[in-house]
């Protein structure tokens, strides 16, 4: 179905595990009346019924460099499962191979219970601790953590398996068939999930579950696997293991959606253009992946236009409907809050964890915050009252507002610096990439001189409002939105505003002695220079939305002092790179105009279904169109490509690639008989 016709509903609302807790610290489901795991060795259970029926040791030990093995589970849990797995891999597998798990699970243990239940595995200590630092289970959908600087990955599909699962995009290497006992919880052991199954395994996929009931057994042998019983762990008698014996079946994903196979190349060898936030990323999340890669930026240093502003804030502006956008935000701002608590580790701190509260103008966004706080959970968002507001900001604001407790303000250029350095990015700076040629399977990069800088058989362009110079993107429809900041002098009033705040404006924190504030907002409009008026501007949008913080700005700490202005100390112009429906363009780039001829009958039917994938230029991708949300959609963009690039399981489900595929505005285009 076309993305942007996806109806609207409300995010589904997460249900928490309810649990209650055994003497000697074990956890039981209220819900299923169930145990987590074996009363007598989780860890030993574990090994049993999932790792030595797949065959995981002898697998690990197997892996080529550059191969991922990919785990689906369902029932994530406490966890215990995907802690083991990823110990063993750390023990056994080759280096330079990766694991992906993927778990599903529609009970999400609270933060505290999840917590708690991790102490019971002291041999687990060290894995233990990073996922625990990082599992904040917000919402229904997929959740990413990547560990160990890439070898390891988790997606977390959170909400019921059938849903979830059948929405994710990839194959699987195993399944552990989790979850509770089939007569306690007949609702997942329907026949739809073996054919979910079915559909993401391939010749080599093996399977193990702790159940030999009838009814599992003759759901497998219905949709295609072996059926094995081996003796159970611990008391319980039998269990089952098994192959897929089927070939793949076809994809039903319709053919003007479906993405290329991974480009089949002779070194792991890719360029990236462009040293912004959608540049390092994607060159970091294909470093992670085994891939060499050359970084080219056309200035002297990275991050130098729209992703260099000197704060930059987290700002997650979600809708209470379940869009597309909303659920990529919300995707995204997760993942990227993981990736810079991670990275900061080895840089001077770039990220500041300071909260941030979103206030509403009008009645109508009020109502849409008080509708998001009831939908999420505390510790994602919530709405706090003008007195908390004070209490929370330090400042009368006289309003309430939307604190997301986890955001900040990051320095953007630091967290690009500190994505690029990776052994495998090698960044060039000063090279203007002007053209691209397609010489056999690789792409020449041409500069101005029509000189060939470099040339590689994987291309992915990340320039920003560049992006669409080159013919062969020149169809996708990006426009430049002018913006400009501005920089004001830190006072000892306003060195209190510890929080950034948000409204039809920004305000962070001082850094530097300097307080960031923006920013306008100007369509067509392509002036370079910083403007006077435009500081205006955003010193007025401050005085009207927030006048005790603009007051605290003036030179003297009195806020009756009016006459005391801010004092500007700089400012910085940027062009933010925006597409007609606010989803960034992330993936292959199509042939247009053989596109538009294989797909014109979409012309006469909306629905019509026609042979064959579409004409890719072959190894050329694209990421780009972040608008003002780069920090938070480009890091999770970056991996979607790379696991596109590398043939990975996807790490966002399919809908969501069909929302943030580039040729969307072809088909949208065809249908609508504008082309
Ligand atoms: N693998 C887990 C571990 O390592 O701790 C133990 C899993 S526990 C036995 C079963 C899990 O399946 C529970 O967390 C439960 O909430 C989850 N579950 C049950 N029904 C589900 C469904 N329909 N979709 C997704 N998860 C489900």
């Amino acid at each position: 179905s076309d993305p942007e016709n996806t109806a609207l509903s409300h995010a589904p609302a997460l249900s928490h595990a309810k649990l209650e807790w055994r003497d000697n610290g074990q956890p039981v489901s209220s819900q299923y009346n169930d145990i987590y795991f074996s009363t007598e060795s989780g860890l030993e259970e574990t090994f049993h019924t999932f790792i030595k029926p797949n065959r995981l040791p002898e697998r690990f030990s197997r892996l080529n460099t550059g191969e991922c093995i990919s785990i689906a589970e369902t029932g994530f849990g406490t966890g215990l499962n995907f802690l083991c797995v990823w110990q063993l891999f750390d023990e056994l597998a080759t280096d330079g191979s990766r694991l992906h798990f993927i778990s599903t699970e529609k009970h999400p243990l609270k933060q505290d219970d999840f917590q708690r239940a991790l102490t019971l595995w002291p041999e687990l200590k060290k894995q233990a601790s990073e996922l625990a630092g990082l599992y904040l289970p917000a919402c229904q959908g997929q959740q990413h953590f990547v560990f160990a600087n890439g070898r390891v990955r988790l997606t977390l599909l959170t909400g019921d398996v059938l849903d979830t699962l059948s929405d994710f995009s990839g194959k699987v290497d195993a399944w552990f068939l989790d979850g509770f006992a089939p007569s306690k919880n007949p609702d997942m052991w329907r026949s739809e999930l073996f054919d979910i199954m079915a559909h993401k395994s391939h010749s080599q996929t093996t399977y193990a579950t702790f159940t030999a009931a009838r009814i599992v057994r003759d759901h497998l042998i219905r949709s295609g696997f072996s059926v094995e019983k081996v003796p159970a762990f611990g008391k319980k008698r039998d269990m089952l293991r098994g192959q897929f014996l089927r070939s793949t079946p076809a994809s039903a994903v319709r053919p003007e959606w479906q993405l290329p196979d991974a480009p089949v190349t002779k070194r792991q060898q890719a360029v990236v253009i462009g040293g912004g936030l959608a540049g390092t990323s994607t060159a970091r999340s294909l470093a992670e992946r085994g891939w060499q890669v050359t970084l080219l930026e056309q200035h002297e240093q990275l991050a130098k236009e729209a992703s260099g502003n000197p704060q930059g804030i987290l700002y997650a502006k979600l809708s209470p409907h379940h869009t597309p956008l909303s659920r990529f935000i919300l995707q995204g701002y997760l993942y990227s809050i993981n990736l810079m608590n991670q990275l900061q580790g080895s840089h001077s701190p770039y990220w500041h964890q300071t909260s941030v509260v979103q206030m509403p103008v009008t009645d109508k966004e009020f109502n849409r915050y008080k509708s998001l706080a009831e939908q999420f959970p505390e510790n994602l968002l919530f709405m706090a009252d003008s007195e908390q507001l004070a209490t929370l900001t330090g400042f009368k604001l006289n309003r309430s507002g939307l604190v997301f407790p986890k955001a900040g303000w990051v320095k953007p250029a630091h967290f690009c610096q500190s994505l690029a350095d990776h052994p495998a990015i090698q960044t060039e700076t000063g090279h203007s990439v002007e053209a691209l040629k397609k010489e056999g399977s690789e792409w020449v990069l041409l500069n101005k001189q029509q000189e060939e800088i470099i040339r590689s058989e994987v291309v992915v362009v990340a320039g920003g409002v560049h992006s669409h110079q080159f013919p062969e993107l020149e169809h996708l429809p990006v426009k430049p939105i002018r913006g400009q900041l501005s920089q004001v002098a830190e006072t000892t009033s306003s060195s209190r505003l510890s929080v950034c705040l948000c409204c039809e404006g920004y305000i962070a924190p001082a850094c530097d002695h300097e307080h960031t504030l923006g920013a306008t907002f100007d369509f067509n409009d392509d002036c370079l220079s910083v403007r006077k008026e435009d500081h205006q501007r955003n010193l007025d949008m401050l005085s009207s939305q927030m006048p005790e913080v603009y007051a605290a700005l003036g030179k003297t700490s009195s806020n009756y002092v009016s006459d005391y202005r801010p004092e500007v100390t700089g400012g910085r112009t940027g062009f933010r790179c925006t597409t007609p429906d606010y989803l960034p363009l992330v993936g292959p780039v199509v042939n247009r105009s053989s596109f538009i001829k294989q797909f014109a009958l979409l012309r006469k039917d909306a629905k019509a279904l026609i042979d064959g994938k579409a004409d890719y230029l072959e190894g050329l991708y694209v990421n780009t169109g972040h608008g003002s949300r780069g920090l938070i959609t480009c890091p999770l963009s970056g991996e979607i490509i790379a696991s596109m690039i590398s043939g990975d399981s996807n790490v966002v489900e399919h809908s969501l690639l069909d929302a943030l595929n580039p040729t969307r505005f072809l088909i949208r285009n065809l249908i609508k008989k504008n082309i």
